[in-house]
C-alpha cells in the first residue's frame, strides 16, 4: 500500500502548483482564481525511488459558515485520510485567519506535517519565510513551487516522515 500525501492549505497559496511540481509534470489544475481544485484529487508520485500518493486539495467556495471554517473543515477530511501532511502557506502574505483555522486541525490530528512556505522566489522572501516559525509546526521548508527552489529539500523531508 503506498503511503497518502495530502497537500492542504487556503485557497491561492500554491497547492496545485506545489503537486505538479512533485509529480514533476502539470496535472493539477493551478487558477489565479480560487475555487478550481474541487473535493481532493490523488495522484501517483515518485521521489528518489519511493512510490507514494500526493492529494491536492482546495478550492472551496465560501458558504455561510465563512472561508475559514470551510477550509478547515475540508482540510480535515483530507488530513483523517493521509499518513503525512503538507501544510502550505503563501510566504509572500504571511499566515491569516484561514491558514489558522488549518493549523487548529492540524495540531489536533496528531500526523506528522511538514510546513512548505512556498512564493520563496528568491532570497528577499527567505526571512517570510523563518517567521512561519511561529506556527508552531516545526521548520517551515522555504520553496518556490513555481520555479523549482527548495523542492528537493522538501521532498527529502516528506519522505522523511513516511
Ligand atoms: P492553490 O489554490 O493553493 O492550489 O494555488 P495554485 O497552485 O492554483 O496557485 C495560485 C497562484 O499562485 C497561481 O497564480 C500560481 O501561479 C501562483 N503560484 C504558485 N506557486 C508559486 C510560487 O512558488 N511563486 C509564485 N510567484 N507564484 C506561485
Ligand atoms: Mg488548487
Amino acid at each position: 500500500v503506498k503511503p497518502v500525501v495530502a497537500v492542504v492549505g487556503r485557497p491561492n497559496v500554491g497547492k496545485s502548483t506545489l503537486v505538479n511540481r512533485i509529480l514533476g509534470r502539470r496535472a493539477a489544475v493551478v487558477q489565479d482564481e480560487p475555487g478550481v481544485t474541487r473535493d481532493r484529487v490523488s495522484y501517483d508520485a515518485n521521489w528518489n525511488g519511493r512510490d507514494f500518493i500526493v492529494v491536492d486539495t482546495g478550492g472551496w467556495i465560501s458558504d455561510a459558515k465563512g472561508m475559514a471554517a470551510m477550509i478547515a473543515e475540508q482540510a480535515e477530511l483530507a488530513i483523517a485520510a493521509a499518513d503525512a501532511v503538507v501544510f502550505v502557506v503563501d510566504a509572500t502574505v504571511g499566515t491569516l485567519d484561514e491558514d489558522e483555522a488549518v493549523v487548529r486541525v492540524l495540531r489536533r490530528s496528531n500526523k506528522p506535517v511538514i510546513l512548505a512556505a512556498n512564493k520563496v522566489d528568491d532570497q528577499r522572501h527567505e526571512a517570510m519565510a523563518a517567521t512561519m516559525w511561529n506556527l508552531g509546526l516545526g521548520e517551515p521548508y522555504a520553496v518556490s513551487a513555481l520555479h523549482g527552489r527548495g523542492s528537493g529539500d522538501l521532498l527529502d523531508a516528506i519522505l522523511d516522515v513516511l
